[in-house]
């Protein structure tokens, strides 16, 4: 049983130097990410063979699969499970993957999802710019975008949907065509949020609010899943009552809305601090990992520099996602 290919590429891999090995015996290593990591973790060859931490260490430089078995003697078939153990586990890893990836991989964000993964981009304001530059950093395969404010690039992954994220047709196109969709704004622009909310109930698919409310950031829950709360369930529920519509309708009502939508530059300390959050989101989704933000909304008030992870229910009778349910006195209960 010589010469198996694990993997039908010649890729060079090595060890994802995003994470601390310690070797506590030759059958036994512990894999190490930062000391409250999930993903930390050790790796027990369990038929005690002897050789899975010198198999390892064969990936301390890059070489290939092949390359990296031959240096440690053994039966080919131990080796040969070994080595396809290790690489599911992800600790050696590509050499082309590692060199901007390595850390996401640590985190279980396996890039192969990510790469073939289609997300779209909606929103107004500034906030679609760098969400968009997070995700083309991520390894994200293709991007569908509906915003004014993106500027113009070369990257073949980005498709233009439309530049008007109140429109129907455009949001219509970027849902079918994506897995998932970020819907950002840098102020409460109930319109636009209320009409992705109908569309997205509309295709089955799930999205993200990443929303500035003033000097807040809040990003989450995600939405429109089968369980899921939909964002008429999640604006009913907005500080137990306090929904987003008396500051929107006095956005509306401002003296610059006659110049337009209200625009406010953010600075970038701010809006790359929304796009990572609404990016590290998304990836956990395509990588089909479970979410921080699954029923769970995020709030970051830059002002006290708080941060709080709240929860979301779905209503039981929300007369925008849970239609056909029998009537009762309260509209939502
Ligand atoms: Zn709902």
């Amino acid at each position: 049983m010589t010469n198996i290919h694990y993997n039908p590429d010649d890729r060079k891999y090595v060890i994802n130097p995003a994470f601390n090995l310690i070797r506590t015996n030759p059958d036994t290593i512990v894999i190490n990410l930062g000391s409250r990591s999930p993903t930390s973790r050790q790796l027990t060859d369990s038929g005690r063979h002897g050789i899975l931490a010198d198999l390892l260490e064969s990936w301390a430089a890059p070489v290939t699969l092949d390359q990296g078995r031959r240096l440690v003697n053994a039966d080919d078939d131990v080796i040969n499970e070994l080595v396809k153990f290790l690489v599911q586990e992800e600790v050696p890893i590509p050499v082309p993957e590692m060199e901007s990836h390595a850390f996401l991989y640590a985190m279980g964000l396996e890039s192969g999802r990510i790469k073939v993964s289609s997300i779209g981009v909606v929103g107004t304001g500034t906030l679609c710019t760098p969400i968009t530059r997070h995700l083309l950093d991520a390894g994200v395969g293709k991007i569908w975008l509906c915003s004014d404010g993106v500027p113009a690039t070369e990257d073949e992954r980005v498709v233009r949907a439309g530049t008007d994220p109140h429109e129907s047709s455009a949001l219509d196109q970027v849902a079918s065509e994506t897995d998932l969709v970020l819907c950002s704004t840098d102020t409460p622009d109930l319109e636009m949020l209320f009409r992705i909310n109908s569309v997205m109930i509309q295709s089955g698919k799930p999205w993200i609010p990443a929303v500035m409310d003033g000097a807040e950031i809040q990003v989450g829950p995600i939405l429109g899943t089968d369980s899921g709360p939909c964002y008429n369930c999640l604006d009913a529920q907005d500080e137990a009552g306090r929904t987003q519509l008396l500051p929107f309708l006095a956005h509306k009502a401002a003296v610059f809305a006659k110049a337009g939508f209200i625009k406010r530059p953010l600075p970038q300390v701010v809006s790359d601090m929304v796009a990572a959050w609404a990016t590290l989101s998304a990836l956990h989704i395509v990588a089909g990992l479970s979410s921080f933000l699954s029923d769970y909304r995020v709030r970051i008030d830059l002002d006290r520099f708080e941060v709080t992870r709240e929860r979301i229910l779905c209503l039981p009778r929300c007369p925008a996602c849970r239609t056909g349910v029998a009537d009762y006195r309260h509209p939502f209960l």
